[in-house]
């Protein structure tokens, strides 16, 4: 893996402290059609996903709780990137996700895949903290847990 640069390292914490001040997409949503809440007991961090669906496209998503920065900011983060997308296309953002904040895949600056991760990408620095990669992807598994009629997960 190779090291973050000091700038790039700079531009992602700036990314994540306004995420985490101003979280987009907070509170409940109305009429939401699956909802699930997630909980990290390493951190503490709670959250609560609720999904409208249009057809087989996530039409809107919204988040509750209470957590770590980094576990707001990378719901928050969540909610604009898989809004408008379809369940499969979120399913894969989520892959590609997940493998970047645990260290198996390399940044996008380098990676020619067609979908990109964008801001998304500002949560690699937990690569470098295992025990924060739970708290980056709290919200994504209660994500996958709405989308798949759960309603309640733990990282555990
Ligand atoms: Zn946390």
């Amino acid at each position: 893996m190779s090291p973050i640069p000091d700038d790039l390292r700079q531009l992602y914490q700036e990314v994540i402290l306004d995420h985490y001040k101003r979280p987009r997409n907070f509170g409940p949503l109305q009429g939401a059609h699956h909802t699930a809440e997630g909980y990290n007991p390493l951190c503490g961090d709670q959250v609560k996903v609720s999904v409208k669906l249009d057809g087989d496209r996530v039409a809107d998503l919204h988040f509750e709780g209470a957590g770590c920065a980094i576990s707001t900011a990378s719901a928050s983060l969540m909610t604009e990137a898989v809004k408008g997308k379809t369940v499969a296309e979120a399913e894969e953002l989520f892959r590609k996700f997940h493998g970047l904040v645990s260290g198996k895949e390399r940044a996008a600056a380098t990676a020619t895949d067609d979908q990109d991760l964008g801001k998304l990408e500002a949560l690699i620095g937990v690569r470098d903290f295992p025990v924060r990669i739970k708290c980056a992807t709290l919200a994504w598994h209660a994500l996958r847990a709405a989308l798949h009629g759960g309603d309640q997960v733990t990282t555990e």
